[in-house]
């Protein structure tokens, strides 16, 4: 017999092969592979009689085999099969294409299910099934699987097909015993009406007779619900434990807040805080201080000053002898960081220093030696700052900048390291706040609710795509008064070839024709680091006045005197991106304005959020609209490093529900132990302590 916790190799017909599959998309267990649900239901519950069918429409009939035969086509090796049915209202022909093994399946006398689309057919008077689900009916109690009852309908997995897939859920479901260990509380289950897990399991693999397609592909039915539940459960009881963890930690030393270092903030400052600035370091400078490490998230909108509130506390750190690293998330913005932090820092005397893959051999071990050292103060780079061989001296502070995706991995790292650094968060992605607590559930919060002063507001046009008469009027008349200009040019891995093509040929018709006069530059993510190091900055500096580039800039770079910034195939962005992109004007004072040109015609998704960026400015109802327009969709890259950080649940889709389990798992992490505490504790920590770091908790 199985149990939820056997290994997925031991499940009639999976086998080695589908085993390694299956393990590549994390799927290891009977469990995890009883929660990969499908993604959509199909209602082929409905038997219709022959005589009834309609070309165009998709049938379900059960009928018996008359008779099977292949034919062969002038193609070679390309057959095609037919079968006769019959179900006493008339016979219908059903055909499959390159499937010759189903003569032997489909015999002469058998009664079958067939589902598929019915078709005119090819040859000769009415109508024909063509490629039809096919199920053979058995005497006696018979449940059909893949037609004759609303369906399950998988995404592949590697050579798994969906009907294969559907095959071994079945099978699987039918060993498993009638009752299966529960992991949410009693009480829980009591409260919220949840159906047992093996209940809910079956159901939603195989949705009851009469079930409402409509409940189940909104994933709003009772066993879904459940399913949902304990996964958000589980996720939720792993960051309050983390959080629990977090808060008995003791740094090794904390970073006191003198007068001398008060003067020598003063000196780097390059302007008066905001309010909330000063309030946020305020913040940060009590937490360096106190023996519990920070643990931080800071969210602000674009332009809100993120990046010297991290200096600020760096200086702290720096101060008092320890080492701070700043992780972004691309090369290129943590070329642009470099630049940045290193004009403000630099002349203070601080080691500053780049670790990029571009290094040669010999200049990046001669770096790694000198991070060893303490020699340097701070390091800029990506995630692989705290991989692999890279070690510090002493690391005091991590900051996490442009992070929205999930990074409990990152913190999880860091500890296994050895280190126990403070760690301040900073997303420009504002998240809505419920959804934060949930998946920064184990940080700390902080916004900046203000932008510096003097920012006009950036003016939004859309223009529809066609002669740009008018854009390259737009165009130079801030060049004319002194200012800079970006045009972005959209590339998505998909099409990325096509893509970087169409930039380069923006980047060469500006060039030689309506601003041959002008200083035009172009940056791309397939020009090697210097070369685009070299553009972002010859424009940084001033020496460019319209930059042609793709997305590399959406997000941190930071050049006050650009005022207009034009978004080509405006359409092709999501939300929070094109915001990000127009956060890369107005951070001056000068008045500025995004153009965003779109080609017609516009889906209805496109159009909503291309009216969203004239109507509002402000981030944090771009990212509600966000949700709003894009529902369920992957907007936090819920996948990370392969794996999917959620099988089950969809953290906008089940929004409302994960506030509700957020708070009961924080209830029951700050409850007494019992058994039943211990319990969930463990089962948490054996299937998600991986990704959580959390081996040593309990
Ligand atoms: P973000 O929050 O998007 O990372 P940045 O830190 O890049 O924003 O800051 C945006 C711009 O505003 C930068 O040019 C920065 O120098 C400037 N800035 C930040 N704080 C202030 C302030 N208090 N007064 C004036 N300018 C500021
Ligand atoms: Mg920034």
């Amino acid at each position: 017999m199985l149990e939820l916790s056997s290994k997925v190799q031991y499940v009639k017909g999976v086998g080695p092969r589908k085993a390694e599959a299956l393990a590549e998309v994390g799927i290891r267990t009977v469990s995890d592979f009883l929660f990969y649900l499908p993604f959509r239901y199909e209602d082929r519950s409905r038997v219709r009689s022959i005589r009834d069918l309609r070309a165009g429409e998709d049938a379900t009939v059960m009928a018996k085999v008359l008779g099977v035969r292949v034919k062969r086509t002038r193609r070679p090796r390309f057959k095609i099969l037919e079968a006769v049915v019959d179900d006493e209202t008339g016979s219908i022909t059903a055909v499959w294409f390159n499937q010759e093994f189903l003569k032997d399946i489909l015999q002469t006398g058998r009664r079958v299910l067939l589902y598929g689309k019915v078709d005119v057919a090819r040859r000769g008077p009415g109508l024909q099934l063509k490629n039809p689900q096919y199920e053979l009916v058995e005497e006696g109690d018979f449940e059909p699987t893949h037609t004759g009852r609303v369906v399950p309908v998988y995404e592949r997995v590697g050579p798994i097909s969906p009907r294969m897939l559907r095959r071994i859920c079945h099978s699987l479901l039918e060993s498993l015993p009638a009752e299966v260990p529960e992991l949410l509380p009693d009480a829980l289950r009591r409260r919220y009406g949840l159906p047992p897990l093996r209940e809910a399991l079956s159901r939603a693999h195989f949705p009851e007779e009469g079930a409402s397609l409509g409940l189940y592909n909104t994933f709003r039915s009772p066993a879904q619900q459940r399913l949902i539940f304990e996964e958000l459960f589980s996720f939720s009881v792993g960051l309050a434990l983390r959080r629990e963890e977090a808060a008995s930690l003791a740094k090794p030393r904390v970073f006191e807040v003198d007068d001398r270092i008060r003067e020598k903030v003063r000196q780097i400052l390059p302007f008066r805080l905001t309010e909330a600035q000063k309030k946020v370091l305020k913040t940060l400078a009590e937490e360096l201080s106190s023996h519990r490490p920070m643990q931080r998230l800071l969210q602000g909108d674009v332009g809100s000053g993120k990046t010297i509130v991290a200096v600020v506390a760096s200086v702290i750190v720096m101060e008092n002898g320890a080492q701070v690293a700043l992780m972004v998330p691309t090369e290129v913005l943590a070329e642009q960081h470099f630049a940045s932090v290193s004009r403000v820092l630099g002349r203070a005397g601080y080691r500053i220093a780049l670790l990029t893959s571009s290094l040669k051999k010999s200049e990046r071990a001669e770096l790694l030696r000198s991070i060893a050292a303490g020699e340097v103060n701070m390091v800029v780079g990506t995630h692989a700052l705290i991989q692999q061989e890279v070690r510090f001296q002493s690391l005091g502070l991590v900051v996490i900048d442009e992070q929205h995706r999930f990074g409990v991995l990152q913190r999880a790292e860091l500890r296994a390291k050895g280190y126990s650094p403070d760690l301040l968060v900073m997303t420009a992605t504002p998240i809505p706040r419920s959804l934060a607590m949930a998946l920064y559930g184990d940080l700390d919060h902080s916004i900046l609710d203000e932008l510096p002063p003097g920012r006009p507001p950036v003016d939004t046009l859309l223009i529809e795509s066609g002669p740009r008469e008018q854009v390259h009027h737009l165009i130079e008349e801030q060049v004319a008064a002194g200012h800079q200009v970006y045009v972005i040019c959209p590339v998505v891995e998909e099409s990325e070839r096509s893509d970087l093509k169409a930039a380069v040929e923006t980047h060469r018709f500006l060039a030689t024709g309506p601003f041959s006069h002008r200083r035009v530059a172009l940056a791309h993510g397939r020009l090697t680091a210097a070369e685009r190091a070299e553009a972002m900055s010859a424009f940084t500096a001033g020496e460019v006045d319209i930059l042609v580039a793709t997305t590399v800039v959406e997000v941190g770079v930071d050049v006050p005197n650009a005022t207009l910034v034009v978004i080509e195939q405006a359409e092709r962005f999501g939300l929070s991106q094109l915001h990000q992109l127009r956060g890369r004007v107005g951070r001056g004072t000068a008045p500025s304005a995004a153009v965003l040109v779109y080609r017609a015609p516009l889906t209805p998704e496109a159009k909503r959020r291309l009216e969203a960026m004239v109507e509002t400015n402000d981030g944090f109802q771009i990212a509600e609209r966000d949700l709003d327009i894009r529902g369920p969709g992957d907007y936090f890259g819920t996948r990370q490093w392969g794996e999917p950080l959620f099988r089950v649940a969809n953290v906008v889709r089940d929004r409302d529900l994960l506030d509700l389990v957020r708070r009961e798992a924080e209830d029951l992490i700050a409850s007494p132990p019992t058994t039943e505490r211990d319990r969930i504790v463990n089962h948490v920590i054996e299937t998600w302590g991986h990704r959580f770091g959390l081996a040593t908790a309990g």
